[in-house]
């Protein structure tokens, strides 16, 4: 697919000091040592085409950007793949009840998205592939799971053909990512669109991997698969596996990710004899109006009607940083007059140290250490802060003092660390 128009991203001298993230497997905040040195290889859930942007994906999308702008700064190098969900359950029920083909669903929404994280000043990955442009690829991801004798078939009373699942006992890789008892796997699987309770299954948490054509839902010719259309988990092993090669360093995606979908993805893996991401930093979940923001209670705050209303996108992102990427917040109107007056006083602050010539290597070590620290955007925050609070000529140096080639400006490091441009526009 195309994707968005990246920010120019200006980096610091590299710092070549490393980033560390919290890895949901290990339960701790890691170093990240790239299986590649010098190359970190990173896989973004990307969404389902419908109700984007709202406010739970652009904390997850720009967290991932975080990362980025993080790995970046250290002197990594950094592949980035992405995928879109345009064939899935829930974008063809939403298509079906607006009475629009999901293609178009797909389309309109996918291109919405876009013009949200272009401007949020999110860069865009090097591969972003939908998962009806990837079919070829999944079906013959799919067919060698199968080969390797990990896929069996499920009778269906309302299709020609046979589904096919995944043998996920035989993988012996269940829970690996998760680290949940079968009981908590139990408690969020069907509202994820787990389906425990079909009968022919082996296991309760046997993922579908190829689903027969059923009337009025799309389908593709899959040789001894037969005509069908992917399940879920499977899209994001093909895309990861061409893009960036398996095993790769880094998967995220929002927390609701952690089960089933980034452990079972771990578990197709398996099955074909990989390794599948090394960490899995998550990001959490945002809440308006007292509970989870969520389609399915259409408490949504949009990005683009945010926009149109007249906000600045970098006022959003500066209400994303001031929660840590992993804790679980709510959004609030206060909390965008907040942002809304930070970006004024940043940009105030950007303004005053540009007439006075002044460079602070200070507060730019101070967020680069705050970015590569598990991507502490609060710490960030509190700097940035302190910085704005000062009075001009007392207590700043307007010395110029180039270090190591950097310009030390505050404006140039949060634009390249954390994608804020405070440039008056
Ligand atoms: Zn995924």
């Amino acid at each position: 697919m195309k994707s968005w128009t990246s920010p120019v991203v200006a980096p610091l001298p590299a710092s070549g000091l490393p980033v560390r993230l919290h890895d949901s497997r290990s339960r701790e905040i890691q170093e990240v040592r790239p299986l590649t040195p010098g190359l970190v290889r990173l896989y973004t859930c990307g969404i389902t085409p419908y109700d984007s942007t709202h406010m739970g994906h652009a904390a997850t999308y720009v967290a991932a950007d975080l990362m980025r702008r993080a790995f970046l700064d250290s002197g990594v190098r950094v592949r980035s793949a992405q995928n879109v969900t345009d064939v899935d359950d829930p974008l063809l029920e939403r298509a079906d009840r607006d009475a629009i083909a999901w293609q178009d669903l797909a389309a309109d929404q996918s291109a919405l998205f876009s013009s949200d994280m272009t401007a949020l000043r999110v860069v865009a990955p090097d591969t972003y592939r939908s998962v009806s442009e990837a079919m070829d690829g999944i079906i013959a991801l799919v067919t060698r799971i199968r080969d390797a004798g990990f896929a069996y078939q499920v009778e269906t009373a309302d299709a020609d053909g046979q589904d096919w699942y995944l043998d996920i006992t035989r993988t012996g890789t269940l829970g690996d990512v998760c680290g949940w008892s079968r009981e908590e796997m139990a408690q969020v699987f069907p509202e994820r669109g787990g389906d425990p309770d079909r009968p022919g299954k082996r296991d309760p948490f046997d993922p579908l991997l190829w689903r027969a054509a059923r009337e009025g839902e799309p389908s593709w010719e899959a040789g001894v698969l037969g005509r069908g259309r992917p399940g879920w988990h499977v899209e994001c092993v093909c895309i990861a596996e061409e893009a960036l090669g398996m095993p790769f360093d880094v998967q995220t995606g929002g927390s609701d990710l952690v089960f089933p979908h980034h452990d079972m993805s771990a578990s197709h893996a398996a099955a074909i004899g990989s390794g599948f991401a090394t960490i899995y930093p998550h990001t959490g979940m945002v809440a308006y109006e007292g509970e989870k923001m969520s389609k399915s209670k259409g408490n949504l705050v949009f990005v683009s009607r945010l926009v149109a209303g007249g906000t600045d996108p970098m006022a959003i992102r500066l209400v994303l940083m001031a929660h840590h990427y992993r804790t679980d917040w709510e959004w609030t109107d206060e909390e965008l007059r907040a942002g809304t007056s930070r970006l004024a006083a940043y940009r105030a602050a950007a303004s005053r140290d540009a007439a006075h010539g002044i460079v602070r290597p200070d507060v730019v070590e101070a967020l680069r250490a705050a970015l590569r620290e598990d991507l502490d955007t609060p710490r960030a925050i509190a700097v940035l802060d302190a910085w704005a609070d000062e009075d001009a000529g007392t207590a700043v140096s307007p010395a110029p003092v180039e270090q190591d080639g950097a310009p030390d400006r505050v404006d140039l490091a949060v634009d390249a660390l954390f994608g804020i441009e405070l440039a008056e526009v």
